[in-house]
């Protein structure tokens, strides 16, 4: 009997009436002779809710109860889901991830699972029962709950589908699939039908929403990874090894798969910092220290042995960092700091680029004919990244989506 490996997202299980819905769904594919292990994510947004919860205690929650304390929204809802599906005259049961044997290292709201021993899931199924895991969470040696980081539900579900063996991991989600574009931005965006793990994974990075480690995973282990709406049945998007994309590979090689966008990006220029060894490090150590992600970073030539250091934050993460750097350059005489907000980030991605200078050409061409200013840019082997003015970033989208021919049918 095959094994289906399902994922639910928290925005198809909100309410008990979902639950139910899902509840059928997954009933369905029992009932057509296979045998289902299903992970989910906690309902509609408890684990903001426990977050906020946590916070209204104390404003530095430890750690090791935090997780405790966000492992029980994933156990509300596989709870109710095997109740759900009992209900229905089928057998299941729900397991916690220690209990379905998620093995993970200590570190607390962002721990890696080290190993699966999937034998009490096999056992279960062996059973005939369905099985109802829940996501985002695991156990240390020590038997302390930790938890994977937000959206680890599909790290979860990959993980899984790897140690059974399963042929794919079905992520059902609140979308379609995975688009060229953000639609609410490129109203003509299209669903794709397959992409590659290495393409998914920019995208994964750089705006579209998925967990970038469950990419990895399915990457590392080779399951392919269908991403499709839980609420309809339409086909989805499959995440697979580039070799195996079912298109003409000369085709596929041409190709911009997607342009993503990312609001909410600001900078912050270290004017005039002495140019010499172990300043960047001296700069960057605090930031990293105190979690705050950086994304691009530009240094200048040097002056006179001084010179710039430009990199962009979140939005959210500007004050903390100034706090930070404002300590940082007290160090360094007559150096200054400055920012900017209000900016976005834009990226095209494709394993086509590779090797191919005549991409990024056609992308600022493209955005100057626009009159959009390029403030930074970036780039991996297959993806170039502009962040330019939150404000033009619709009509850069817009103008990159159809100059890269993904306004057609694709
Ligand atoms: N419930 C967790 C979160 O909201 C994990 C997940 O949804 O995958 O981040
Ligand atoms: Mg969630």
């Amino acid at each position: 009997m095959p094994i289906l490996v399902q994922k639910y997202g928290g925005s198809s299980l909100a309410t008990s009436k979902q639950i139910s819905t899902i509840a059928k769904r997954i009933a369905e594919k029992y009932q057509q002779g296979n045998k289902v292990v299903v992970i989910v994510s906690a309902m509609g947004k408890t684990t903001d809710e426990l977050i906020e919860l946590a916070n209204s205690i104390t404003k530095d929650p430890s750690p090791r109860e935090l997780d405790l304390l966000l492992s029980t929204g994933e156990l509300i809802s596989c709870t109710l889901m095997a109740m759900a599906i009992k209900s229905l005259g089928f057998n299941a049961i729900s397991l916690s991830g220690a209990q379905a044997g998620i093995q993970t290292d200590t570190r607390h709201g962002k721990a890696k699972i080290s190993g699966i021993n999937p034998d009490r899931i096999k056992n279960e199924l062996d059973k005939n029962n369905i099985v109802i895991i829940a996501g985002f969470q695991g156990v240390t040696d020590e038997m302390d709950t930790t938890t994977l980081g937000r959206g680890g539900s599909d790290t979860t579900a990959v993980a899984i589908a790897a140690s059974l063996k399963a042929k794919q991991c079905e992520i059902y989600t609140d979308v379609d699939g995975i688009y060229t574009a953000d639609p609410r931005i490129v109203p003509k965006a299209k669903k794709l039908t397959e992409i590659g793990f290495n393409e998914m994974l920019e995208m994964a990075s750089y705006g579209a929403k998925m967990n970038p480690r469950s990419i990895e995973m399915g990457l590392a282990y080779n399951i392919p990874i269908l991403v499709a709406s839980s609420f309809n049945n339409k086909p989805g998007t499959i995440i697979k090894k580039e070799e195996e994309i079912n298109m003409d590979i000369h085709e596929y090689r041409n190709r911009v798969s997607g342009i993503t966008t990312e609001k909410d990006v600001a900078k912050i220029t270290l004017l005039k910092i002495p140019d010499k060894p172990g300043i960047t490090a001296k700069v960057f150590q605090p930031i990293s220290e105190a979690n705050i992600n950086v994304d691009v970073i530009v240094k200048n030539t040097s002056v006179n042995n001084k010179t710039d250091l430009t990199f962009t934050v979140k939005k959210s993460d500007l004050n903390p960092a100034i706090n930070i750097m404002e300590k940082v350059v007290k160090e360094f005489k007559g150096s200054n700091i400055i920012s900017k907000t209000n900016l976005a980030k834009i990226s095209i991605i494709g394993t086509g680029m590779q090797d191919s200078p005549g991409y990024a050409t056609k992308m600022f061409n493209s955005l100057a004919t626009n009159n959009i200013n390029i403030d930074m840019i970036t780039t991996s082997e297959i993806r170039i990244t502009c962040i330019i003015e939150e404000l033009h970033l619709k009509i850069a989208a817009q103008s990159l989506h159809s100059e890269f021919n993904l306004d057609n049918n694709i």
